[in-house]
């Protein structure tokens, strides 16, 4: 049985008409800065791309970093990582950390210009001594050697650190350029599964540019207030197959229509008689 269901229910939709502010999460800036044509089916038409299936193994190693990041933060103590790599912070604690890391809460913040009510729930936040918060993403892979920033996936991760560090930004607080992802690189030299997966843990920092973020979300918003759908990327393998497969059944369409008229017009001939 299939799982997706589209149409959304109208209320998720952006409505051009309302004054409410529109709820928006970073990974829809994110639909954004892929497709504004995908974006604008899902927010504005409420047609979504299908969901994936659940990353359920990373999901497993975020679940159990927070928790070993918390026993450290109960202590108010560093972790052995930040040790190891020599950064001076330890995770810090905020009464509202539990919602920043909600996924449906998470940290937001309303951009009046646009009434978008900007939200996107984070991993984990430490500190450092100039008392700057410092924004962490986990991520868990399995790859051979070490793990480079540069591929198009992970210009995606680092947006989303950007994101965060802006709301919190927004939101008033003191945030380092620097943010961190704590990369889970899962072990496959093993001589046996033997119920259990092994990890490199590696500390990538980055410095993050969040100019982008307000334009974009201004950009996002015109987008979504036009009546007109943006141009499909030309590049996306998805809309490639839909265009083509969606022009072969509109030309059967057409073809099983004009056999359907033929068979109900008598032929001239027949009409003479
Ligand atoms: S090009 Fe088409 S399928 Fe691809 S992301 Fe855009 S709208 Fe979606």
């Amino acid at each position: 049985m299939g799982y997706y269901n589209p149409p959304k229910p109208a209320k998720y939709n952006f409505d051009p008409k309302s004054k409410e502010p529109y709820r928006m999460s970073r990974s829809g800036l994110e639909l954004f800065v892929r497709c504004p044509r995908c974006f604008y089916l899902d927010k504005r038409l409420g047609i979504a791309p299908p969901p994936t299936p659940s990353f359920t193994l990373n999901s497993a190693v975020d679940t159990l970093l927070k928790k070993e990041f918390d026993i450290h933060r109960a202590k108010g103590e560093t972790h052995p990582l930040l040790a190891k790599y020599s950064v001076n912070a330890r995770p810090v604690t905020h009464e509202k950390l539990n919602e920043w890391r909600e996924v449906f809460k998470g940290i937001k913040f309303l951009h009046k210009p646009t009434n978008i009510e900007f939200y996107g729930g984070i991993d984990d936040l430490w500190i450092n001594d100039k008392d700057e918060f410092i924004v962490v993403d986990y991520k868990a892979t399995s790859k051979e050697g070490k793990i480079d920033m540069e591929d198009q996936w992970k210009a995606s991760y680092k947006r989303q650190l950007e994101i965060y560090q802006w709301l919190f930004r927004q939101n008033g607080f003191n945030v380092s350029k620097t943010g961190y992802f704590v990369y889970c690189n899962a072990l496959k030299d093993r001589k046996a599964f033997d119920a259990k997966l092994e990890f490199d843990i590696e500390l990538i920092p980055y410095n993050g540019d969040d100019k982008w973020i307000e334009p974009k979300l201004i950009e996002a918003h015109k987008c979504l207030k036009s009546d007109l759908i943006p141009d499909r990327n030309e590049n996306c393998d998805y809309c490639k197959y839909r265009f083509q497969s969606q022009k072969i059944e509109i030309d059967k369409k057409d073809l099983e229509t004009k056999l359907e008229s033929d068979k109900k017009e008598p032929h001239l001939e027949g009409k003479l008689f």
